[in-house]
């Protein structure tokens, strides 16, 4: 079987990590660990960029009192227990892994040195970046665009939970909301949509990079979106 990409960036929001709860949910880590491993040995390279929503949020710490760059310093920590747990349950699914961190911490993760992570990426290891960009006032998913782009990946997939694609309106408020198979970039941008946040769609349509919003609720999507099927949402030019 012939795939359509070399080399993928996926990220995974933080939300799924905790299947709707505060903290980590090992059976749904493992799960996820399993479908990459599916996808790794198809020979795909695949580097991931994992979400914290499912320990902090900046802005959500922020309208509770906190200072903001704090906030969001304590939020791109919270990526790092992720990477953890996936680190873990990928190895044990017999996939070798390298967590690379934007904020140095020596005894858990080697730095974010791209380079270093291409090579990685070359043996057949997958690399999973935390600690978001090591810089407040940013999104987990503008930082996968960004290492999308650094590290040369073709396409960059964005796995969240309890939503299927990018939608009209907000279909957990709005039962006629109505879900985009395709949509552009600037389409995205004019109609405000909330999915992933507007820096992390205008990067990617500057650098021509295609983004597909799917559900990692459903098990093997990981494994349908890297072989091209078509799922969720495509947003590009
Ligand atoms: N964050 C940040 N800079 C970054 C990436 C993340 O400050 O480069 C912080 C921000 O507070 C964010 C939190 O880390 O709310 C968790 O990341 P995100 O909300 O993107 O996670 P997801 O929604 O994907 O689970």
């Amino acid at each position: 079987m012939t795939h359509p990409y070399r080399r993928v960036l996926l990220k995974l929001s933080g939300e799924a990590f905790g299947g709707g709860k505060v903290g980590v949910d090992p059976d749904v880590v493992a799960s996820v660990a399993k479908q990459i491993a599916e996808v790794v040995a198809t020979g795909v390279q695949v580097a991931i960029v994992v979400g914290g929503g499912n320990f902090f949020r900046g802005a959500e710490l922020q309208q509770r009192g906190m200072e903001r760059d704090r906030a969001d310093y304590m939020g791109m920590l919270g990526t790092v227990m992720n990477c953890l747990a996936l680190q873990d349950f990928c190895e044990k699914a017999g996939v070798q892994t390298r967590v690379q961190t934007a904020i140095a911490m020596g005894q858990v993760a080697e730095p974010y040195i791209p380079r270093r992570a291409e090579r990685h990426l070359e043996k057949g290891r997958v690399v999973i970046f935390g600690a978001g960009s090591g810089m407040p006032y940013f999104s987990t998913d503008t930082v996968a665009a960004q290492r999308a782009l650094e590290i040369g990946a073709e396409v960059l997939l964005m796995g969240k939970q309890g939503t299927d694609g990018v939608y009209d309106s907000d279909p957990a408020h709005n039962p006629d909301a109505v879900k985009f198979d395709d949509l552009t970039y600037d389409e995205y941008l004019a109609r405000d949509l909330k999915v992933a946040d507007a820096t992390a769609i205008s990067m990617a349509r500057d650098y021509s990079l295609p983004m597909i919003f799917f559900s990692l609720d459903d098990d093997g999507n990981i494994g349908r979106a890297v072989a091209g099927e078509k799922i969720g949402t495509t947003v590009h030019n």
